[in-house]
């Protein structure tokens, strides 16, 4: 059993509860602090000298992500989120060398969501989630992680949404960069869902973006990131929540062949196989394998909970399992059993291919040659990989606007044009000893196999553009990766409103589209 701890963790492992700010009565001391406490915000801020400032930054779920700004400042309803938004752009930037980060379940790549110099806008006290019955409607906050919401809305009205599969990750960050959900094959990406998104403009306004209210803003939050305000409030198409068939397996290395043969199939398979989703992934963990072998998790769910559904499995259930787990729970359960550990230093990089199976054997062969090279580098036992291969069926990219009964619309990754099924790849690798320096090292690997595996599939034609936003590393461009039609809207709707480019140059992390060349 020790194997599920990859995805299924003990219950050791839960979230702290978000702190709570001094009463300490002296000033700050660095300008946008100053001016927060100023407006009557000294309650909700944390500096580095109150107790509860290291128990907050430990919530950031990738070590290296844990930047420690002059001040957190953690709002607990949207007027104040809009009114340390206006505090922090009226204080000025100096020259410059200040910057104010976002963060919602904090767990994107390093600086993205926390800064060095400057101040954190914390939205992790803002985590209520309500379903409303009677429009079948889940309002969901930013800070809440998916393990909440999805219990929440199972206890309020029996539903759930196309939300995270880790319990942990917030539902913030997840919803404004897609959102691979294990109900994408029928309800699309996660963003798709949304009906609509209560959002704090740079100038303190808010702002409700729906079908009917400010629709190109509603449109761009739907992969367009941090680019137009701070969203406060996400409402999301209700799903009727029936339990879900979960079924784990762990496999030998050897039997790589057999998983790269399903997930070709089924990212080529249509919307009859919408209720049923597939996620494969490679790992090197000497905790699981101390010989250092890979070993391959397979997750198949039926969203349904249907047993009959297994045909397009059956090629993997024949082959002996190092570990097999079967389970009928909600989607509650699932996301609350599987959340990965973070407090490592964490390096990531993400590609998208056609499901051409010579491209997944070739990313399995590289993920062989780095753990090899890395053991060389810097040990077996300082890092843990996790290499993913997610099918991707062509009509998923078209799903967005037959969402909200017929009234959904295109979402910005750029996908309704795939007439291929595709495979998104994701290197990631848990740096556990050795510090910055090892990271440095891993890093590096993670980015030369990267552009191998690019390099690859553009060789036989199988390059898909999208580069997955929730996955990618700062040194990759997901936003240009969605077309020129998708970036020029993007760059409009950012310019209208927010005019004064606060969140392009105040609010620089994560993706931004005044960046995309
Ligand atoms: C263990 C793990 C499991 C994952 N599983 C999945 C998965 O199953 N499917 C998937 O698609 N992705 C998955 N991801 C990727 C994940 O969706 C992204 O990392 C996402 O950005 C996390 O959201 P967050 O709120 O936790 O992150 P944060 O780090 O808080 O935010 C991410 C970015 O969004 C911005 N942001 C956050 N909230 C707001 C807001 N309210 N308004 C404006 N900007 C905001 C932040 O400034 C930051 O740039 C996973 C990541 C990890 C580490």
């Amino acid at each position: 059993m020790l194997l599920r701890r990859l995805l299924r963790l003990a219950p050791a492992f839960l979230l702290p509860k978000p702190a709570t700010a001094s009463n300490s009565t002296s000033l700050p001391g660095t300008r946008p602090c100053d001016a927060l406490a100023a407006a009557g915000l000294g309650d909700i801020l944390l500096a580095p000298t109150d107790s509860g400032y290291e128990p907050q930054m430990a919530t950031w779920w990738s070590l290296n992500a844990q930047l420690r700004p002059w001040c957190l400042v953690l709002p607990r309803s949207t007027a104040e989120v809009s009114l340390v938004l206006t505090t922090l752009v009226a204080a000025g930037h100096g020259a410059g060398s200040w910057h104010i980060a976002v963060r919602s379940g904090g767990h994107g790549w390093p600086g993205s969501n926390s800064v060095v110099n400057g101040v954190t806008i914390d939205l992790s006290h803002l985590n209520a989630t309500r379903y409303d019955a009677a429009a079948n409607r889940a309002r969901l906050q930013p800070g809440a992680r998916w393990e909440h919401a999805y219990a929440a809305l199972q206890a309020q009205g029996n539903v759930t949404v196309a939300g995270g599969r880790d319990g942990g990750v917030g539902v913030g960050g997840f919803l404004l960069g897609g959102g691979i959900s294990f109900f994408s094959g029928r309800h699309g990406f996660g963003c798709d869902s949304v009906v609509n998104y209560e959002v704090v403009l740079a100038d303190g306004s808010v702002v409700y973006a729906n079908a009917t209210a400010h629709a190109d803003l509603w449109r761009a939050l739907k992969g367009g990131a941090g680019n137009f305000g701070i969203v406060t409030r996400y409402d999301l198409q209700a799903i009727p929540s029936t339990p879900l068939l979960y079924e784990l397996r762990y496999l030998a290395a050897n039997y790589s062949s057999a998983v790269v043969d399903a997930v070709v199939d089924y990212a080529g398979r249509n919307a009859s196989y919408g209720d049923d989703a597939l996620v494969t992934f490679y790992s090197h963990d000497v905790s699981i394998s101390p010989a250092g072998d890979t070993v391959i998790g397979v997750i198949h769910v039926n969203t349904l909970g249907n047993a009959d559904s297994e045909e397009i499995f059956d090629g993997l259930k024949e082959l002996p399992a190092l570990v097999n787990v079967t389970a009928r729970e909600t989607m509650a359960d699932a996301a609350a059993g599987s959340k990965l550990p973070g407090g490592t230093l964490n390096a990531g990089s993400t590609r998208t291919f056609k499901n051409n199976p010579a491209i997944l054997r070739y990313c399995v062969q590289l993920h062989e040659q780095l753990v090899a090279s890395l053991t060389q580098s810097i040990g077996a036992d300082s890092f843990t990989t996790l290499m993913f291969l997610q099918p991707i069926p062509a009509y998923l990219g078209r799903l967005g606007p037959q969402q909200l009964n017929g009234g959904g619309v295109a979402n910005m990754l750029g996908l309704e044009n795939m007439t291929d099924g595709a495979v998104i790849w994701t290197g990631g690798i848990g740096v556990s000893t050795g510090g910055e320096a090892a990271l440095a090292v891993a890093q590096a690997a993670l980015n030369a196999m990267s552009a191998q595996v690019a390099s690859f599939a553009q060789s036989v034609g199988g390059l898909v553009d999208l580069v997955y936003l929730n996955y990618a590393d700062p040194s990759q461009d997901p936003l240009g990766s969605y077309g020129a039609d998708n970036v020029a809207f993007l760059r409009r709707v950012a310019a209208e409103y927010d005019p004064n480019g606060v969140f392009q140059s105040r609010v620089p992390g994560g993706f931004k589209i005044s960046r995309v060349g």
